[in-house]
């Protein structure tokens, strides 16, 4: 699809909006609240000015220290709005800053002399956003939910006091944006059984880079690593959440029955700076990690950057989602574009991405015997391993490349301006 037949009347690149309030699609991933959202925005945006675009990024500055603009390539930016205090803060309590976010994004196209005719929202507190700004100019709202409070408040203990405000946003919102878009089927009938059965929803997944994973060999990761050959690596990376279900796959390995033997090695990888939100996870993990006699069996190398993921991934025997609930996982994708087999839980958009028996296993969530025994059948049989893997691998391909998606996604937005 050529720069020509995705330009305005006046012939220019089209320009179009993705707003992701909490999400910075310019911050490093990994820390933080920092994850799949960040990476979806940021690849998708990159994706689509490539495609010929002109692509916009909001987010909120939640960071003095960090600029105010930062430019990605000639067709791609982000932009960060002044909404509340400029310093993290946790997305539950964002929504009170979110008017102020809709008059910097009015006044910045003022300034700018611009009006977006498209604006793709992230997130619940972005959905919010567009549904405003729909009342100040005409526009086209297409809104990717990345997690649903309907299901999600299924799973937790405790709903926060923003949770009503949440779910009453996201029904709207289904109802209301010229398009929603599902990352996969599952999500699709959560919104429908869960949201309503009004509104327009398509399903285009999630993807992920194929060309940065999957050339590199076990042999050489583990060398890079520090990683002998003979162990066997089960690894996770992630936020460090409880949603996340890490104490699951720490209950399954102290049941594996390569525990006795001196080659496990579990890896749980992600997680930001001591003293920071996710700490109080990580520090929970920790705790369980040595009640069960595995600290020595257990590293924790935190937040591993972009470039040195393919690594982690290929040096895995095993990569294990252990979600309680997940709409999309873009680290099963990843594991499985590196030839790595993945053991996941059977939720939501993992359902769609992990085929088991051919590219992996799932199991039901918070079940630690259903894991330990999934992820001990395959690191018993490495011929096992590679057949997965392979077979992993040409899944990505043909379904999640970022480049087929931004295509879905330029389609659509096509379809909707004209
Ligand atoms: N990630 C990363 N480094 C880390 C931890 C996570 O690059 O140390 C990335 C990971 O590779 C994936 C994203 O963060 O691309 C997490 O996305 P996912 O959809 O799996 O989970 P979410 O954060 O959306 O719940």
């Amino acid at each position: 699809m050529g720069l020509q037949s995705i330009s305005s009347d006046q012939g220019r690149p089209e320009r179009i909006a993705l707003v992701s309030v909490h999400g910075d699609p310019a911050i490093e991933i990994g820390a933080e609240e920092a994850g799949g959202q960040n990476v979806y925005v940021r690849q998708v945006g990159e994706a689509l000015a490539q495609l010929g675009w002109q692509v916009d990024m909001f987010t909120r500055q939640a960071d003095l220290h960090k600029p105010e603009r930062v430019q990605h390539q000639a067709n791609c930016r982000t932009i960060r709005l002044r909404a509340g205090p400029t310093e993290f803060i946790s997305r539950d309590e964002i929504f009170e800053y979110l008017p102020k976010f809709v008059d910097q994004l009015l006044g910045f196209q003022a300034q700018e002399g611009i009006q977006y005719p498209l604006v793709h929202t992230n997130y619940w507190l972005s959905s919010w956003v567009g549904m405003e700004l729909k009342k100040h100019q005409p526009l086209a709202q297409v809104h990717t939910y990345h997690s649903l409070g309907a299901v999600k408040y299924d799973n937790v203990p405790h709903i926060p006091d923003i949770g009503a405000t949440r779910l009453a946003v996201e029904k709207a919102c289904l109802e209301t944006a010229e398009c929603v878009v599902a990352t996969s089927p599952q999500e699709e009938e959560h919104m429908r059984s869960h949201l309503s059965t009004l509104g327009n929803v398509q399903i285009i997944p999630c993807g992920t880079d194929i060309k940065h994973y999957g050339g590199i060999s076990r042999a050489e990761a583990r060398q890079k690593l520090g990683i002998p050959l003979d162990a066997k690596v089960v690894f996770y990376i992630g936020r460090f959440d409880p949603r996340k279900g890490i104490e699951t796959l720490v209950r399954a390995i102290a049941q594996s029955q390569f525990k006795t033997t001196d080659n496990l090695q579990l890896m749980i990888a992600g997680g930001s700076r001591p003293g920071n939100l996710d700490g109080q996870e990580r520090n929970r993990i920790e705790g369980i990690v040595r009640e069960l006699g595995l600290a020595d069996i257990t590293q924790f190398p935190g937040r591993i950057s972009t470039e040195d993921l393919p690594f982690y991934y290929a040096a895995a025997d095993v990569s294990v989602v252990p979600s309680h609930y997940e709409p999309f996982g873009l680290v099963a994708i990843e594991a499985m574009a590196s030839l790595t087999p993945v053991v996941a839980s059977d939720v939501g958009g993992l359902q769609f991405t992990v085929l088991p028996e051919e590219t992996g296993l799932l199991v039901p969530p918070k079940d630690v015997a259903g894991f330990a025994q999934a992820i001990d059948r395959i690191l018993a049989d490495p011929q096992l391993k590679q057949q997965w893997g392979l077979a992993a691998r040409k899944r990505v391909e043909t379904t999640f490349s970022w480049r087929g998606v931004a295509q879905q996604l330029s389609q659509l937005y096509q379809q909707l301006l004209h």
